[in-house]
Formats: structure tokens, C-alpha cells, sequence
């Protein structure tokens, strides 16, 4: 029997609500259940594909070519396993093949209506979920705050669940406890307020967690106790953290996944958290620092600087600086800077390393450019992902192979398109259809014996993740190559370019798919390690 366990979020979003939900799955995951998470996301977009990552933050790609939300990577770092399709949707998604369904006069000539049959289309995907993945526990993270009217339908779904299987249903509210700095207390109304909201939607919470900037004493456990109708030990302390994986650990302190099995009826088989507790120990003792810097343009909202469109880039930084014993300092350095004012570069030389991870279109791309030509010329490490390589090509070929001009296709420009749109691309631009169009998903590269990325791998094929609508140009592989650039990783079925690095330089490695998704902090990405390794010698 699978059991199902929802987790909505109350006050505010941002609170961790995703990070919960993998720590609850990796506990009881240890405890010796089969666990499945899927991520619910209330947005008319069928999937995160169109999003702006300043708006969503990163879109996070499975091996089957779903593009979806970043905690789709959280569940996958924190489970130590793949997800797909399946554990993703959103409202775009839900009534889409309701919509389809319909057409296909499945409801056999019924009124297709928002209730129930929006609620009925969530709880059949939940439960698709379970089956795929023969899981014991589906974990459903609901989208945004309670009391938003887009997850109405989604929690409306949450509770028809509980209505029909009470006793396979648990409720989990991720909650904030602010402490106004003036007066000095944490304050817990704001949550009796989302318990409330959460009450008129006729859902009862069974476990509250409390995050906040400190843990919860006995006076607020008792408070949140009495006035939201939850016994004591199912309010849960979760203060913040210095990094993500130590939370597990810290819901154990609160016995968190024996009280939720405690709800179930059941008894843990095992408990094996020893590799992931040795890690928390480890990267709690570190001292020494690497410096990393990371050109990009998705960071700056108004005043704020936000890292979410690369949390993946920089959770896999973190996996490869910890297993080489290190702190990563992660600075972010504006590509349009570099644009504005080409000498700013020269600052790069203080880093230890330098990525440029992925992005779309025009803007700062001139500015990244620089920044690569220097680090190549400078021998200062540096790590290509997606765009980062297609503008390492850019650079070689402009500044190395003379080809005047060279460009991306993506750009517009008049110059050569040494990185360019392939026909079946160019197809689907025409007819605007941008949506789930891009090179998608898992594919195969296979690696050229002697080159750094073998030397990385240790082995001549791996499957890496993709998403990008634009290639290296063949027409101009000779020419590079003659030049020095090496092509150490292609795709054996369409032959398209997958790694370039070059050889002469400590390390300047770029690669067309995102290998920043398939890091695990037990399980560091074999480039971003060999990455850091250079970086450390540079040091
Ligand atoms: N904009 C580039 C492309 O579409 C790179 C995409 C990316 O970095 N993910 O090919």
C-alpha cells in the first residue's frame, strides 16, 4: 500500500518547503522505504520551459527531457536517485490533458467540471507517481502559499485523498516564524493565521514545521500546539541552517520520521544515514576556502541578488569543493560588467577558478565572452556549461582561429555561425513552437581516450543531460582542432560536438549538455571535481 504525505507551505514562500519535503523523503528513504516525491507547481505554463529563471528560479531537466521546477533537483540530491515525467506538473499541464481527454470524448458525454475533475485529473497523476516508482511514500509538494487562490485545486485534490484513504493520508504544513527585529520574539500568529486558511480548505495539518531563524521553544510549540490544533511533538523545530543537507539530520533530533510512522501505523526497517551524517560532520570541519567565480546575468532582481536560476551549478561546486576538503566561496560577477567596462575582467584573476554556466539570447553575452579570453590567456581554470561552451567556441574561433566575426546563430549577428541551429530546429522556430522543443533530456557522449574528459570519467561512454536549441557547427570542427581546440566528447549517434577543452591550459573544459544536474553531494560530478582539483593547484 502506498502512503501519501502532502506538503504545503504557510506565510510566506521560500522557506524551504522543497528542501523539507526531500529531507522528510531522505528520512524515511533511510529508515528502509521505497520513497517517490512529485513537485506540484500551480502556473499556467505546462512546464517550467517558458519561465524566466529570475521569475522561477532554475529549470531543472530530468533524464527523460522534463523541464521542471529546481526542486525536482532538490528531491534528486537529497533521494540519491533519478526522477521523470511523473513527479512533475503544473495547472498548465493538469487541465491540458483534461482538455485532451475531453476532445477524446473520454467523459463520455458527461459536463467536464473544474471540480471534480481537475482535482480527479492531480490525485490519478499522484498516483501515477507511486505505481512508476512502486513506492511505499509519495511525498507532494504543493506549490506557493495557503490561501493563494492558484493552489486551491491542488489542495482540494490533497483533501478528496483524505477523504476517500484517511488512514494513507499526512498533512504537513512548512510554516515561518518571524522575529521582528524590534520586538524581539518569534511571533507565531502569522502561522495559527495559514492553519486557519488551511481549515477552510477542510484540510487539518498532522505535523507543522516550524522554520525560522531560531529553533521553536516550548512556549511557541505549545502556543502553535493549542491554537492550531496539533499535539506538541508534531510541531517540529527547523531554525536555519548553514547548508541544506544538514537538515535531515536536524528532523531526526525531532524524531520527525518515527512520529510520521507513528501516524501510519508503521516501524522504520533500518536506519542508514551514516554517509550522509559523515558528510554534515565533514563539511562543518572545513576551513580552507576555494574561490569560484561565476559569470552570469540571472542574479540581480531590484536591489536583491538572487542565486536561484543556478542552484544546481552551485550545489555541484559545493559536492566537488567538499570532497576535496574545501569551503567554495562563490562570488557572482556580472557578464554585462564586463561589457560596460572590458578591463573589469582583469579581477578574474583572483578567483581560483571560473564558470560560465548556461543562459539564453543577447544580453551579456559579449561580456562573457571577454571574461573566457581571459581565463584562457591567463591559464586561470575554467568550466564551460551549455552556453559557457558555445561561447568558448565563439572566443577560440574568433581570437585563436581568426575566423572574423564568429557568432552564435542565436545572436542574430551578420558574422559565422560557428555555433548554429540545426534544420529540425530552424522548423519549429519558424512555426513558434518553443515550448518542450529544445534538445532535451539524456544523451549519449562518448569520450576521446587521452583528453581531460576521459581522464575525469575513467570510462569511453556517459549519458548527460541536455537543453539547448543550438549546436557546435561540424564545418568548422577541422579548423578548430587544427588550432588546438580538442573535441573529447560526441554524441556517437548525431555526431554533435559534447565537450571541447584545450589541452594546453591547466583546465578550460566546456560541454553542451548540463552536468551540473546529475551532481549528488555523496557523488560529486566527475568535471566539476577535476574543476576544483585545478582550481586548488592554482591556488
Ligand atoms: N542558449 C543556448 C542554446 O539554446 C544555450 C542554452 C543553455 O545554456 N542551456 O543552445
Amino acid at each position: 500500500m502506498t502512503r501519501y504525505i502532502f506538503v504545503a507551505g504557510g506565510v510566506m514562500s521560500g522557506v524551504g518547503k522543497g528542501v523539507a519535503t526531500a529531507s522528510l523523503g531522505k528520512i524515511l528513504q533511510s529508515k528502509g522505504f521505497k520513497v517517490s516525491c512529485v513537485k506540484i507547481d500551480p502556473y499556467i505554463n505546462v512546464d517550467a520551459g517558458t519561465m524566466n529563471p529570475l521569475e522561477h528560479g532554475e529549470i531543472f531537466v530530468t533524464d527523460d527531457g522534463t523541464e521542471s521546477d529546481q526542486d525536482l533537483g532538490n528531491y534528486e540530491r537529497f533521494l540519491e536517485r533519478s526522477f521523470s515525467r511523473v513527479n512533475y506538473m503544473t495547472t498548465g499541464r493538469v487541465y491540458e490533458s483534461v482538455i485532451h481527454r475531453e476532445r477524446n470524448l473520454e467523459y463520455k458525454g458527461k459536463c467536464v467540471e473544474v471540480v471534480p475533475h481537475i482535482p480527479e485529473e492531480v490525485i490519478s497523476r499522484i498516483q501515477e507517481a507511486g505505481r512508476i516508482d512502486k513506492a511505499d511514500f509519495v511525498l507532494t509538494e504543493i506549490g506557493g502559499t495557503v490561501g493563494e487562490y492558484q493552489n486551491m485545486l491542488f489542495l482540494e485534490a490533497a483533501r478528496m485523498m483524505q477523504v476517500q484513504n484517511p488512514e494513507q493520508v499526512f498533512f504537513v504544513l512548512v510554516s515561518y516564524l518571524p522575529i521582528p527585529p524590534n520586538i524581539g520574539e518569534q511571533k507565531t500568529k502569522p502561522t495559527q493565521t495559514a492553519v486557519r486558511t488551511l481549515n477552510a480548505a477542510g484540510i487539518q495539518p498532522d505535523m507543522i514545521i516550524a522554520r525560522s531563524e531560531l529553533p521553536a521553544d516550548k512556549p511557541r510549540k505549545q502556543k502553535i500546539s493549542q491554537f492550531c490544533n496539533i499535539v506538541p511533538e508534531y510541531v517540529i523545530s527547523a531554525p536555519d541552517v548553514t547548508f541544506i543537507y544538514e537538515i535531515p539530520v536536524n528532523f531526526e533530533k525531532e524524531r520527525v520520521g518515527d512520529k510520521i510512522l507513528q501516524k501510519f501505523g508503521l516501524k522504520g526497517r533500518k536506519q542508514d544515514m551514516r554517509a550522509w551524517r559523515a558528510l554534515v560532520r565533514r563539511v562543518r570541519s572545513l576551513k580552507k576556502t576555494v574561490q569560484i567565480g561565476i559569470v552570469g546575468k540571472y542574479f540581480e532582481v531590484g536591489d536583491f541578488i538572487l542565486m536561484d536560476s543556478y542552484l544546481s551549478v552551485i550545489e555541484a561546486v559545493k559536492h566537488a569543493s567538499w570532497a576535496q576538503r574545501r569551503k567554495p566561496d562563490i562570488t557572482w560577477l556580472s557578464a554585462e560588467k564586463y561589457e560596460r567596462n572590458p578591463q573589469a575582467v582583469r579581477e578574474l584573476k583572483s578567483f581560483d577558478g571560473v564558470i560560465v554556466p548556461g543562459g539564453f539570447g543577447n544580453r551579456g553575452m559579449e561580456g562573457k565572452i571577454k571574461a573566457i579570453e581571459f581565463c584562457r590567456k591567463q591559464k586561470v581554470p575554467f568550466l564551460g556549461l551549455c552556453l559557457g561552451l558555445q561561447l568558448a567556441v565563439v572566443e577560440f574561433a574568433r581570437n585563436v582561429a581568426g575566423i572574423k566575426n564568429a557568432t552564435s546563430a542565436e545572436f542574430g549577428g551578420k558574422g559565422p555561425a560557428v555555433i548554429d541551429v540545426m534544420a529540425e530546429q530552424k522548423a519549429l522556430l519558424k512555426e513558434k513552437k518553443y515550448g518542450g522543443t529544445m534538445r532535451l533530456g539524456a544523451y549519449r557522449c562518448r569520450l576521446k581516450k587521452g583528453t581531460k574528459a576521459f581522464a575525469a570519467y575513467g570510462k569511453r561512454e556517459v549519458s548527460e543531460r541536455h537543453r539547448h536549441r543550438y549546436e557546435f557547427n561540424n564545418e568548422y570542427r577541422e579548423k578548430l582542432e587544427q588550432k588546438g581546440m580538442v573535441f573529447s566528447g560526441m554524441n556517437p549517434k548525431s555526431d554533435l560536438v559534447e565537450i571541447g577543452e584545450l589541452p594546453s591550459h591547466p583546465f578550460f573544459l566546456g560541454t553542451q549538455f548540463h552536468p551540473e544536474l546529475k551532481s549528488r553531494p555523496l557523488e560529486p560530478h566527475p568535471l566539476f571535481l577535476e574543476f576544483v582539483k585545478a582550481a586548488i593547484s592554482r591556488k
